[in-house]
């Protein structure tokens, strides 16, 4: 093979990982949808770029796409952080009834499972009060 061919071989085989890398989002991600379609929007973009222009230089799109995922990955993140992990709500400061979409003190519960835990019948078991039996490990 000639330099080129190697050339545009080797940027065309990163190019299918970045885009794999990019369409690859956690099943159980609270978001997975909305990701899912963010991502696949900056894929099309990069892509139709990427045809657009002569396949020995697409270096460019490759850095661009990580970069781009690896933005959306921090801001996932960070909205994370700001979620209930037993509901998957975002809380909302304001809401501060007693089952409220407020953060539940510091924990990382809102409100309201807070209030349906404690409310919960003999039978009742949940995330909050049985971590264990949810596979979740407390520290
Ligand atoms: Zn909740
Ligand atoms: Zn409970």
């Amino acid at each position: 093979m000639s330099d080129s061919t190697n050339t545009e071989v080797r940027d065309l085989r990163a190019l299918l990982a970045a885009v794999l890398a990019a369409l690859t989002v956690p099943n159980d991600d609270a978001e997975y949808q909305r990701r899912l379609e963010g991502r696949a929007r900056e894929v099309r973009t990069v892509i139709e770029a990427a045809l657009a222009k002569s396949p020995d230089n697409l270096g460019w799109e490759v850095d661009y796409l990580r970069s781009q995922i690896t933005a959306e990955e921090f801001d996932a993140g960070e909205r994370n952080k700001n979620r209930c992990r037993r509901c998957s709500h975002p809380f909302e400061p304001s809401d501060q009834r007693f089952d409220g979409r407020a953060r539940y003190q510091d924990t990382p519960w809102c409100r309201r499972c807070i209030d349906n835990c404690r409310e919960g019948s003999a039978e009742h078991s949940c995330v909050i009060c049985n971590p264990a039996h949810y596979g979740v490990v407390t520290q």
